[in-house]
């Protein structure tokens, strides 16, 4: 078995260091870096968080600047990664580290794992890769490889014992490194490429472990929002948006298009003249708008967990203009949007 493992951890860093992806992260072992691409990668995929990475180390390069920054702008630099209270708790853990540590990480996964939004996946993930401590980590990817390789389900706390034992505790960031990219690129969920894994021959399975539960169908639902410019000026004026209220349980604070209900729509088109909402559409967007006065300006697609949104864009007045603000066009990369107020101004070419 000791010489199982000891193949296993040979192969697997020599494939790590031939074939690893080159991302930004991992050009520095700096555990400030590290903590913002951890949390930045749950839940979200890597060709979402590069460019997201970059500019939120661009604006915040040290945890001193983070913790010194208003919510509002650490809000706008996560914009369009989701999962907010991810930012507001990193936020706050920048904080913690600035008054209680001198600025400085703790250097254990113990000590991690006291911070505000540092779980054991997160805490295992940094004291590995940025110190060096024996820890294994255990994500979705890692989860996949270590049962493909076992040729039977684990769970809990299983998994965990299962990645220490097999973790090279002398190279243990570049190990953890190695099993989350094996399962990314290799070890994939639907279509493992087995022929070119590099630890096939130790592996029990090697081809697709049987899934036991069928992916939820997502529910569609068709919204509607209202690109309420200020003389009609959509490039350098102003736009009419809204904040979520600040107890909101989704995205609180955060700015958005007016929304224009299934209900109000009707309202509006026999109160507002078609051609308000259509008419100004910009000839540069590609959306489906079709000239006529009942069609949206533009449509776009908006997937999140459970549900598909079709989102129709109309140009024109919001129904009311009661609670919301005009916000300059050339400020807006500095506003908290939600992420899909941030798409939809792409779309409309305003960001
Ligand atoms: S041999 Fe196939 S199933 Fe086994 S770890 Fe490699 S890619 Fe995964």
């Amino acid at each position: 078995m000791r010489d199982e493992q000891r193949k296993f951890r040979r192969r697997l860093l020599a494939w790590y260091a031939c074939h690893r992806r080159d991302l930004p992260w991992r050009a520095s072992l700096d555990p400030y870096r590290v903590w913002i691409s951890e949390i930045m990668l749950q839940q979200t995929r890597v060709a979402a968080v590069i460019e997201h990475y970059r500019e939120f180390l661009r604006r915040f390069p040290t945890v001193e600047k983070l913790a010194a920054a208003r919510e509002a702008s650490v809000l706008a630099a996560w914009s369009g990664l989701g999962y907010y209270r991810r930012a507001r708790m990193m936020h706050a853990a920048a904080r913690v580290i600035v008054r209680e540590h001198g600025g400085k990480f703790p250097a254990s996964e113990e000590g991690l794992r006291e911070l505000p939004g540092v779980g054991r996946y997160t805490a295992a993930a940094i004291a590995s890769i940025a110190f060096g401590e024996p820890v294994a980590v255990v994500d979705g990817n890692v989860e996949r490889v270590l049962q493909r390789l076992a040729g039977k389900r684990l769970a809990g706390e299983d998994l965990w014992t299962a990645a220490n034992h097999l973790l090279d505790a002398k190279r243990s960031g570049d190990f953890n490194q190695a099993m989350m990219e094996l399962g990314a690129v290799v070890c994939t969920p639907r279509a493992p490429g087995c022929l070119t894994c590099p630890v096939l021959e130790l592996c029990a399975m090697r081809g697709e472990f049987p899934t036991q539960t069928k992916a939820a169908r997502q529910k569609k639902r068709e919204i509607h929002y209202a690109l309420d410019c200020r003389n009609g000026d959509c490039r350098n004026g102003e736009v009419f948006l809204v904040r979520r209220a600040r107890d909101a349980s989704l995205m609180p604070g955060m700015w958005e298009l007016p929304e224009v209900r299934a209900d109000g729509l009707s309202h509006a088109e026999k109160q507002v003249p078609p051609a308000r909402f259509a008419s100004r559409r910009n000839d540069n967007e590609n959306g489906r708008a079709n000239g006529t006065s009942t069609s949206p300006s533009f449509t776009l697609r908006h997937s999140i967990t459970e549900t598909d949104y079709a989102v129709r864009v109309w140009r024109g007045p919001a129904l009311s203009r009661d609670f919301g603000n005009w916000i300059a066009v050339k400020r807006l990369g500095k506003v908290a949007l939600t992420g899909l107020a941030r798409k939809i101004l792409r779309k409309a070419a305003m960001l």
